[in-house]
């Protein structure tokens, strides 16, 4: 991929300043971005073109730069974050610190390989340990418990589809971090960050919060355009979206701050798009319920009835990786009607099949 050289730094979002990124401008479009004093956006671009790029936020500090979710280990991924650096002065051998939200490769795996080259630390959730020991096993299949739960969901066409699949990343990436972190403060040159512990998209996801800057440094947790997946990890927990919708309510408790995501523009409140989401779900949770007072279904038979990304497609016109993300989603709503009495599960030859109640 060859993309322009970006020239200037782009305001995108000052504190105090009455703009938000002008919706007309691609939010992936390369550059650096003001987001705050000190506080800068650099898209980097990610092979998957349906997520475009990812968002590092680089936080230039008196005794060095932080970097929050440095993306994934590419070489347009590490030519486009030095350049960055570059034209704030920086170099990447400045960079000592990177903070990552989630175990997921486009955020992960190029803080590793910065750590290789200029020796950063690594923080990482710890309660991503156990899903970073899976990925690491060249033995343990990338999708292997999506396939395990497909077979459940009754999509073994879908599994054999999927039998083979790679994410494309050298295993040995996923080293481990330097820090594990939890619910803690992580102390900066001139600022202190709050880790937050917000499981869902991942078990040990975790948003950063400036609480004296007014940021929520969100990773995959709230994302503007999309909604997150649910449970993409090697060690899926019982109830992601239980867990998500709790990590929601979570983060909506806390006073409102301008949301910092991993992938979109910054937008000027975490509540207005939390509100949405929640909004979003309650509304799937409905759809999801209704075709079951018809007649008992198996999660895939539900996906296959509901539409899918903002674009609203039929079940079938997705891609394997997304048909299985929608049938596993789809799961994850099933069994949350369940634990609400809405819903009762009933496993025969282990394949889960749903009614209402
Ligand atoms: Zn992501």
């Amino acid at each position: 991929m060859t993309t322009p050289r970006a020239t200037e730094i782009v305001r995108e979002a000052v504190l105090g300043a009455p703009e938000e990124a002008d919706p007309a401008w691609p939010w992936h479009r390369p550059g650096v971005y003001a987001v705050a004093p000190g506080v800068f956006r650099i898209p980097l671009p990610l092979p998957d073109a349906g997520l475009h790029s990812v968002n590092a936020y680089v936080l230039d500090e008196p005794d060095g730069v932080v970097v929050v979710d440095p993306g994934q280990a590419t070489p347009d991924g590490r030519e486009h974050l030095a350049r960055g650096l570059e034209m704030l002065g920086r170099h990447p051998r400045q960079v000592r610190r990177c903070l990552v939200t989630h175990v997921h490769r486009d955020h992960y795996t190029r803080a590793v390989e910065l750590r290789r080259e200029f020796g950063p630390s690594v923080a990482l959730g710890r309660r991503e340990q156990r899903s970073l020991a899976l990925i690491a096993d060249p033995a343990h299949s990338v999708v292997g418990a999506q396939l395990e739960l497909l077979l459940r969901c009754g999509a073994t066409g879908l599994a054999r589809e999927l039998a083979d699949a790679d994410d494309g990343v050298p295993r040995d990436l996923y080293e481990e971090p330097d820090t594990w972190i939890g619910d803690e403060e992580v102390q900066l040159g001139s600022r202190v960050l709050r880790a937050i512990p917000t499981p869902g998209h991942t078990r040990g996801h975790l948003v950063f919060r400036d609480e004296l800057s007014g940021l929520l440094l969100a990773g995959d947790h709230v994302l503007p355009h999309i909604t997150p997946s649910i449970g993409f990890e090697p060690d899926v927990p019982a109830r992601p979206l239980g867990d998500y919708l709790r990590s929601l309510a979570l983060v909506r408790a806390l006073p409102d701050t301008w949301l910092l995501p991993a992938h979109g523009h910054v937008t000027r409140s975490v509540h207005r798009r939390v509100d949405e989401l929640q909004e979003h779900h309650a509304h799937r949770l409905e759809e999801t319920v209704a075709p079951l007072l018809e007649r008992t279904s198996t999660a895939a038979e539900v996906a296959s009835h509901l539409r899918w990304t903002r674009r609203r497609r039929a079940f079938e016109d997705l891609g394997p990786f997304d048909r299985m993300l929608a049938v596993l989603e789809t799961r994850s709503h099933l069994d949350v009607l369940v634990d609400r009495g809405r819903a009762r599960r009933v496993d025969e030859d282990g394949v889960e099949r749903y009614a209402g109640v």
